[in-house]
């Protein structure tokens, strides 16, 4: 969740409250952390406690899982599909710094665990400053600042009504009630672009398909949001220190009782006390793992309800930067919804002219559909629409397409229609006697982030240790 190149709108209006009142502690945009002591070093495997966990997925919550229950001093192997680990972590260096295909932000740094692991790390992060970005119609134009105003009180009215508007029908969609309460909203750019950057971006899916009764699920840490200046990927890197990960090997099948678990990959059968599956809900959804006896059905229930959103992330490295250097976050209010509404600037970041940019709800299928010479001149007729004759071509492009990724089928998780915040309680309940669900989907607090998948994880292997405790 929250890909959103702003934190949202109540997170940007307290941020404004704070600076306001002088209440605010945050670091300054830019600030590095001082740097900390490593993690401390955890126990050799298995020294102790006789209990053997498998965990599948070798992503932040596969990860942050084993390290709890290695630490406990169990015997964890981790069984991972691709050739790395990290999943929905998953950074770049082709363009000589370091672009985020996946997760870009940890999503508020106060008391967040994944700032805390970050701080531990040594990481360098770059606190976004929200009230950093410069947003252009087409032909170049910048609204004027009441406009700006009034589009984002447009959004405060349906964050307040929308659920009322609702009444409790499971069935209508934000879409739904924003015609009833403000119908010009979806007919004019700059209304599209604040639905693109305040909903279908942050949530990764189209306004049809968004639950007006939870849209806004789900709690929020403070405090600004960070780019790792030296990958996102350090973090799952320093996690996996020592553990057991076995890569390139797809779980096909699991058979789970009392007395144990069995795992199959195409190069052969792992056996366990425990198991925790952490991979995303769209490869859950799409059935790729046999379960033997198959998921309990309140799993299978939450599983369909949940929605699985779709997002395309595009990196743009160009000879030199042609829009402005200061911004964080540029946007794009053209005639199509979701149309590269959201860009990240790197130039603040890491001094060179790239830009990151994100389509986001309907128009993601179609980019997705694009081949590299479509996709190029899909983003240069953008930025010719912002910039003019000063828009450059791109030198180079890169991506990766999560809907069809094979271990991914999708972004991350959100309140579908139909769905509920409790589908996510359920997800993290008991799959077996000897089964648990791990991942960001199994968090009704913080799904869709870095930091609800660490927690699932941590959760999970809390869980497992409380039941070998208390078999003993
Ligand atoms: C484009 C995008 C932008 C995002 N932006 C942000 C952001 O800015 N901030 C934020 O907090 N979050 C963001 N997120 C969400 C965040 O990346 C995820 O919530 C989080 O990384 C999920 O971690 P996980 O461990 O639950 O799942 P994953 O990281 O997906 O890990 C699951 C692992 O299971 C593996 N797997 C799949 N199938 C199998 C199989 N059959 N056998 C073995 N292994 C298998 C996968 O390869 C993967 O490594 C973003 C996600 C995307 C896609």
């Amino acid at each position: 969740m929250r890909l959103s190149m702003r934190p949202d709108l109540h997170r940007r209006r307290l941020l404004l409250l704070l600076a306001a009142s002088g209440l605010s502690t945050l670091p300054l945009a830019g600030r590095t952390l001082a740097q900390q002591s490593q993690p401390a070093e955890r126990p050799e495997q298995g020294s102790g406690t006789g209990l053997k966990v498998i965990v599948v997925g070798a992503g932040m919550a596969g990860l942050s899982a084993a390290a709890a229950l290695v630490e406990a001093g169990a015997e964890v192997v981790v069984i991972e599909a691709r050739d790395r680990i990290g999943g929905r972590i998953f950074s770049d260096r082709s363009l000589g710094v370091p672009v985020e295909h996946g997760a870009n932000f940890i999503h508020g740094f106060n008391d967040n665990p994944v700032a805390k692991l970050a701080t531990e790390t040594g990481a360098r992060p770059f606190f976004v400053d929200q009230e950093q970005w410069q947003l252009f119609q087409p032909g170049g134009m910048e609204p004027e600042d009441f406009e700006t105003d009034d589009i984002f009180d447009d959004m405060d009215a349906i964050a307040d009504k929308a659920t009322e508007e609702a009444d409790g029908d499971k069935a209508l969609s934000l879409l739904d009630v924003i015609e009833v309460i403000d119908p010009a909203l979806v007919k004019e750019p700059i209304g599209n672009w604040a639905l693109t950057d305040t909903y279908e971006g942050e949530l990764a899916a189209p306004l049809d398909e968004i639950s007006a009764l939870h849209f806004d699920a789900g709690d929020l840490y403070d405090g600004p949001d960070a780019v790792l200046r030296d990958g996102y990927d350090t973090l799952p890197k320093a996690l996996a220190k020592g553990l057991d990960v076995r890569l390139g090997e797809a779980v096909g099948s699991i058979k789970h009782s009392s007395d144990g678990v069995s795992v199959e990959t195409a190069k052969g059968t792992f056996t366990a006390d425990h198991c925790i599956v952490t991979v995303p809900l769209g490869v859950l959804k799409a059935g790729a793992i046999t379960f033997d006896p198959p998921l309990p059905q309140p799993h299978q229930k939450a599983i369909a309800a949940i929605g699985f959103g779709r997002l395309a992330k595009v990196s743009i490295a160009f000879d030199e930067a042609f829009w402005p250097k200061e911004p964080h976050f540029l946007g794009y209010a053209g005639e199509t919804r979701g149309r590269f509404a959201d860009m990240l600037n790197l130039v603040p970041i890491h001094g060179v002219p790239v830009l990151t940019m994100v389509a986001s709800g309907d128009y993601v299928e179609k980019v997705e559909a694009m081949d590299e010479a479509a996709l190029r001149s899909d983003v240069a007729a953008v930025l010719t629409d912002m910039f003019g004759d000063k828009a450059a071509a791109p030198k180079t492009i890169v991506r990766h397409m999560w809907s069809s990724d094979p271990f991914a089928l999708g972004a991350y998780s959100f309140p579908a229609v139909g769905a509920e915040p409790a589908d996510h309680d359920v997800l993290a309940g008991s799959a077996g006697p000897r089964l648990l669900l791990a991942g960001e989907h199994t968090s009704a607090a913080y799904f869709g982030t870095v930091h609800g998948a660490l927690e699932s994880g941590e959760r999970a292997a809390a869980a497992i240790l409380a039941a070998h405790k208390s078999a003993k």
